[in-house]
Parts: C-alpha cells; structure tokens; sequence
C-alpha cells in the first residue's frame, strides 16, 4: 500500500490545501494530512480542532485519514510506514525551505522522499495568514475556505479577540 503524509500547520484548512489533498489523494492508496504541532506556535486553533476542521471537509474523501503529531515528521513517517512527503509550492519563495526540509527529513529518515506539487494557479496568493486577515476585516470568505467550515471560522475570530 502507497501511503503519503500531507503535513501542516493548517491554521486553519484553506481551500488551497485542500486542492493539493484531493489531488494527492488519486495519486496513493492513502493520504494521511497530519497537523504538526509545534510547541513555540500557538495558532488561532488547537492542534485538536485543526484536525476537526479537516475531518469535516474531507468527510468525502475515503482514502484521507486526518491525525495530529508533536514528533519530527521524518519519526511519524516511519512510524506510519509512510514513504512520501507531499508538500504544496505556491511560489519560488516556498521552494528553498521546503527543499531544504526534505533534505533534512531525507537524513533523518533514508527511506523518505518529498514530492512537490504546484499550488492551483487559483491559489498561489491562499494561506492560512491571508485568510485570517479577511475574516478579521469581514470579507466574503467563499473563495478561501470550504464552506463546511466558513461558520467555524468566523466564530472562532469572533471569541478569540486575538490580534493577529
Ligand atoms: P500556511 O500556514 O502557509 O498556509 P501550512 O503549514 O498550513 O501553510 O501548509 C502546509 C502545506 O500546504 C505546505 O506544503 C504549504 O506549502 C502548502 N500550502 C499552503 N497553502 C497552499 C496553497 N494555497 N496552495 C498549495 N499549497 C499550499
């Protein structure tokens, strides 16, 4: 069985991730999007309602497991019998972090390789940061967050009162 992590901070889920988890989910058997939990980031959401937020949106998709980790992601690959890395690129400026992260991840764990798939050119400006600002300044939000979660998301900024 072909199996892929799609990791994260998915602070929350935007309609540009989800992109790149559908279209890596016809390329495995299973796509596991983990949220990456790191201890010096406190996000707007838990790394526990991150994980619901997504679970709600690729509620339809059969072969997309959503879990969480706080351990290195080259350790989860191979807990996980994972031998794929999928990472989004939405423009040159991701690219030399990201191949220096596979590079690192590669170290770690020889048995891992990162795939790069380029963002839909629908969503190269998308990111959890930019989303959180249009909903801070109230704007229609249909074209950046799936809608299973456009509610949820409103709520949380409304009670939060956090600057961000
Ligand atoms: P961000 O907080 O910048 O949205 P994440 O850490 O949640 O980033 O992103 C997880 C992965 O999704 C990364 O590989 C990132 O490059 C990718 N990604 C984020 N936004 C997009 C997008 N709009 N299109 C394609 N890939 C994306």
């Amino acid at each position: 069985m072909k199996t892929a992590i799609y990791p994260g901070s998915f602070d929350p889920i935007t309609l540009g991730h989800l992109n790149i988890i559908k279209r890596a989910a016809l390329c495995f058997d299973k796509l596991i999007v983990c949220v990456m939990v790191n201890s010096q980031k406190h996000g707007l959401f838990t790394p526990e309602e991150r994980v619901e937020l997504i679970r709600k949106v690729v509620s339809q998709l059969p072969n997309v497991e959503v879990d969480c980790a706080s351990v290195l992601l080259a350790e989860y690959a191979r807990r996980r019998r994972a031998r794929v890395i999928v990472k989004g690129l939405r423009a040159v400026s991701d690219f030399e972090s990201e191949v220096q992260m596979a590079m690192v991840n590669r170290k770690l764990n020889p048995n891992v390789d990162t795939i790069f798939m380029p963002s839909h050119e629908k969503y190269t400006y998308l990111s959890s940061t930019v989303v959180k600002e249009m909903v801070r300044y109230g704007a229609e939000l249909s074209d950046f967050l799936p809608r299973e979660i456009i509610e949820d998301v409103k709520q949380k900024m409304q009670g939060s009162g956090r600057e961000l």
